[in-house]
């Protein structure tokens, strides 16, 4: 049994001011795996009081100090790979290739691309008639969701540290182990006292207390749409720079000369990929109409080469990560149903054999039309929708019908028609093919899908604040 029941404030574990705890579920047995502290506003304002005394001299530490402390992050953060891989696999329920291909890695090169990052990075501008000096934005509030548990954390502090901003964590209730054990790599390779400081607690006490925090400078949060609306409400009443990262509704766009097989299989690795809990995750495909029948059988011949079941036994698509999000998925299927959309694969209920844990069978719509619920909410679970489209305008025209724009997907073999349909979508990040993943590219989303960009430099000049100079003697 994990117990977790201190916070990690000013270099030291200690107790919570409040006796309230919450039980932390394995999605895969529904077994309790151990417990947190929900913390008060007097554990945060102590966690806060930290951050700012610790400001004055971490703001001035050197670039190739910070380099030196985020190098030694990772590489502890590698020795304790294995713990870190079954943990995210306890809370999460992701299977443990997935846990070690992609939970495990996102951090690790969250820290490393940070340190690489900062190397090449210019605090210091001469511009003509002025300077431009790049200085750390004060104390920042993190604010983390628990589908990707390292690696929305350590994106978020790795950008900080770089930055020289000390910062106050607080991870989702449901996942908080990982971050245990990041702060524990903290403490072991010595970040300064006050650097880093994790709370754990509900986001009405804790979430809600960072956002509003008068001696935090920043928040940043990735979340879902409506929390990320409380908390810009919240930062405005003390004109708090926020970055948000929100939800997304992101089209695949399949091109008429695409390879069927390989395009219909990426489609459906988007919704098996961490249970299709992934912000960024195609969840709308688009295809020629003329391709649609092939499509439809090369999808339902793909579900087989991902899996459901239990995450410890070699399966691809483990549970969903609550009993909420089970429900929540669920009553989108049965939205589906009602809209009229065709289902070829799936459908409402477990998946045969699986009553325990919280497993949903994936499940494909077709003959959606994009106005339906299905194709305008963010579901976060196993759930494709397709459309058909006749002409590479219309494609374009539906992929951008949505209030999001985080991210979009585009297969095909001719350059022209790849480069203006990977132009002609409104997202902050399109995918050709199976390019492969950039750590130091920025990643964001236009429209409701949040402000701000994170990973790489982008992700250090959110901590920034710029001062211009002018007469600075040279
Ligand atoms: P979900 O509903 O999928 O859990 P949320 O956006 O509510 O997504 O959660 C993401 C993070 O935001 C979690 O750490 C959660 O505790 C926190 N959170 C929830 N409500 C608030 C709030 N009112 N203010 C700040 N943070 C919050």
């Amino acid at each position: 049994m994990r117990n977790y029941l201190k916070h990690y404030i000013n270099g030291e574990w200690i107790e919570s001011t409040g006796s309230e705890t919450e039980e932390v579920i394995n999605p895969a047995t529904e077994e309790v795996i151990g417990k947190i502290s929900l913390g008060t506003k007097e554990d945060l304002d102590k966690a806060v009081k930290a951050a700012r005394d610790a400001f004055p001299s971490f703001s001035q530490t050197t670039k190739e100090e910070r380099v030196e402390m985020l190098e030694n992050i990772a590489k502890e953060y590698e020795n304790r790979k294995d713990e870190i891989i079954e943990t995210i696999t306890d809370e999460l329920g992701s299977p443990l290739e997935i846990s070690e291909n992609i939970h495990f890695m996102m951090g690790y090169n969250h820290f490393s691309q940070a340190a690489e990052s900062l190397k090449e990075f210019s605090f210091v501008e001469e511009h003509g008639g002025h300077t431009r000096m790049k200085e750390s934005i004060g104390v920042s509030g993190l604010i983390t969701p628990w589908n990707f548990p390292t690696n929305q954390t350590s994106t978020k502090i790795a950008s900080a540290f770089a930055a020289g901003s000390p910062v106050v964590l607080k991870p989702a209730e449901l996942t908080p182990f990982a971050a245990i054990i990041l702060t524990e790599i903290f403490d072991k390779v010595g970040v300064p006292k006050g650097v880093f400081n994790l709370v754990n607690g509900s986001g009405s006490v804790i979430g809600d207390g960072i956002s509003s925090h008068p001696d935090i400078d920043f928040v940043s949060f990735t979340g879902s749409g409506a929390t990320g609306e409380k908390i810009m409400k919240n930062a405005s009443e003390t004109i708090k720079k926020v970055a948000l990262e929100l939800g997304g509704k992101s089209p695949l766009v399949v091109l008429e000369d695409a390879d069927v097989e390989g395009a219909a299989k990426a489609a459906v690795s988007h919704i098996a990929t961490n249970s299709g809990q992934v912000c960024s995750a195609a969840t709308r495909t688009l295809i020629p109409s003329s391709m649609k029948q092939e499509f439809e059988e090369a999808m339902k011949k793909a579900l087989d080469d991902f899996p459901v079941g239990d995450p410890r036994e070699g399966n691809y698509i483990g549970p969903l990560v609550s009993k909420k999000q089970w429900d929540t998925v669920q009553s989108y299927i049965e939205k589906g149903i009602e809209e009229g959309a065709t289902l070829i694969a799936g459908g409402t209920g477990k998946p045969e054999g699986l009553d325990k844990g919280y497993y949903t069978k994936p499940t494909i719509f077709t003959d959606v039309d994009n106005q339906m619920v299905i194709a305008q909410e963010e579901i976060f679970g196993p759930v494709m929708t397709v459309i058909t489209y006749d002409s590479i305008e219309e494609a374009l025209e539906i992929a951008n019908e949505t209030i999001y724009g985080l991210a979009g997907y585009v297969y095909g073999k001719d350059p022209e028609t790849l480069r203006k349909a990977a132009s002609g979508i409104r997202a902050g990040r399109v995918k050709v093919n199976d390019a492969d993943a950039d750590f130091s590219s920025p990643f964001g989303g236009f429209k409701q899908s949040g402000i701000g960009r994170e990973w790489g430099d982008y992700g250090i000049e959110e901590y920034l604040e710029v001062k211009t100079i002018l007469g600075y003697p040279s």
